[in-house]
């Protein structure tokens, strides 16, 4: 296909009918070969540009897929601020099956099309979108992360590229430790804990893995037998329950670990758990589910704090890649999982600051992104939103907690 690529940028005109339009800064509607339409949201760039996966889905018309796009994104600047990244939140969708419809063309205008944004969207992958596709965009921008190791060889961050699924799950075992901390007050720890575990995918096994290596009991479910036995063989003596099962299981904590909207009324009235913390996104069904957990006095960890190491893994190997570093991050796999394990130290300011101001803990996660992207606030503030940062230090210059 040629060098050009037809777009349309939607206008406040064509979006202010979308509950999830928040004056998002770009919406391009890009036509894509063989029929198909794309769309990519940069929903605010204050912190840097918005990086955010390449999602592919039917969905049922073009309102579907701006709805989705527009969510989406916001959830990036939101996950991404409070993750102490120097990005904004930008996502993009493609109307379509990626199994079927999904092609070298396709990947060559998504890549095109990212690159007319000239840098203010930075795409992944995400459902439906894969490193291979990632690797094919690559050809025709540099605005891409989540390549396979190798392909960095050659700008040496090699180390820092390839699957973020382990390291999704090193960050929710933080955030664990964290809410342990916070709700037992150091009675009882990481050992003394039971975990269910809702999806032995990639990010669910290697949390696993993790708890069992620290005396964790646990009970699995998943759809797949496959994923199970893979589960068993792995971990030896686990307990394994249906997937309706899980939800009424008589542990401390529940981690969702495989989709979104399992928080709802249905689900929520059968937990008998004390805390919530699992790397699904979106677990919350609607928002008012948020109180409803907290009525039942039972503990949520924020799903997209707690699931950020992901986009921690992808964004340090783009700013390596790029080297757009404003934070002076050091580049190596070992600074990249510390920044990862200050996942900990993010989810107790938050516990913390939704104890003290009595909101709920969705609320006070939101708080302080909300502070740091829309107030320009240092990304070292702490939970109360006062800035940390050492007042002789240079003044545009924003510092990782
Ligand atoms: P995955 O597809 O590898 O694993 C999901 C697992 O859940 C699969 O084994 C699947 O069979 C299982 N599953 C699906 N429906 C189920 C059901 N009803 N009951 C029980 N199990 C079910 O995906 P993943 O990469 O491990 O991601 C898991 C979740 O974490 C997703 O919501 C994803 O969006 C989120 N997440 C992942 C990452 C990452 O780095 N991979 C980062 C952030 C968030």
């Amino acid at each position: 296909m040629g060098e050009d690529i037809i777009f349309q940028d939607l206008t406040e005109d064509n979006l202010s009918r979308f509950n999830a339009y928040d004056d998002h800064e770009t919406v391009r509607r890009v036509e894509l070969p063989n029929g198909l339409i794309g769309f990519i949201a940069v929903h605010n760039t204050n912190l840097g540009p918005g990086l955010g996966g390449l999602r592919m889905r039917p969905y049922a018309d073009e309102d579907e897929a701006i709805r989705d796009v527009l969510r989406l994104a916001r959830g990036m600047t939101y996950k991404n601020a409070v993750a102490s990244l120097p990005l904004g939140g930008g996502k993009a969708v493609i109307i379509g099956n990626h199994r079927t419809q999904k092609n070298p063309d396709v990947m060559e205008a998504m890549g095109r099309a990212v690159e007319s944004l000239e840098g203010s969207y930075v795409t992944a992958e995400d459902s439906g979108s894969g490193e291979e596709d990632m690797v094919a965009i690559s050809l025709f921008t540099e605005h891409v992360t989540g390549l396979p190791p190798m392909r960095g060889e050659d700008v040496n961050y090699g180390e820092l590229g390839g699957n973020p699924s382990p390291v999704t799950a090193l960050g929710c075992y933080h955030g664990i430790k964290s809410a342990i901390e916070h709700r037992y007050k150091g009675e009882r720890s990481l050992s003394d804990m039971h975990v269910a575990v809702q999806g032995v995918g990639a990010v669910g096994i290697a949390l696993c893995e993790l708890l069992k290596q620290n005396g964790v009991k646990l009970t699995v479910t998943d759809i797949s037998q496959e994923g199970l036995a893979h589960a068993k063989e792995v971990l030896g003596d686990v307990t394994i329950v249906s997937p309706d099962e899980i939800y009424a299981v008589d542990a401390d904590i529940f981690a969702p670990c495989a989709m979104g909207a399992v928080l709802n009324d249905d689900t929520i009235s059968q937990l008998k758990v004390d805390i919530i913390a699992g790397a699904a996104n979106n677990q919350l069904m609607d928002a008012h589910h948020d109180q409803m957990l907290s009525d039942r006095d039972i503990l949520y960890v924020p799903d997209y704090v707690i699931n950020s190491g992901g986009v921690i893994c992808v964004g340090y190997e783009y700013f390596r890649k790029s080297g757009y570093n404003p934070m002076d991050f050091t580049f190596t796999r070992e600074a990249m999982l510390s920044h990862v394990e200050g996942i900990g130290k993010t989810v107790s300011d938050i516990l913390d600051l939704a104890a003290e101001k009595g909101v709920n803990t969705g609320e006070a996660a939101d708080k302080i992104a909300e502070k740091r992207f829309l107030e320009g606030a240092s990304l070292s503030t702490d939970a109360n939103g006062e800035d940390q940062t050492n007042p002789d230090s240079e003044p545009d210059r924003i510092m990782v907690q």
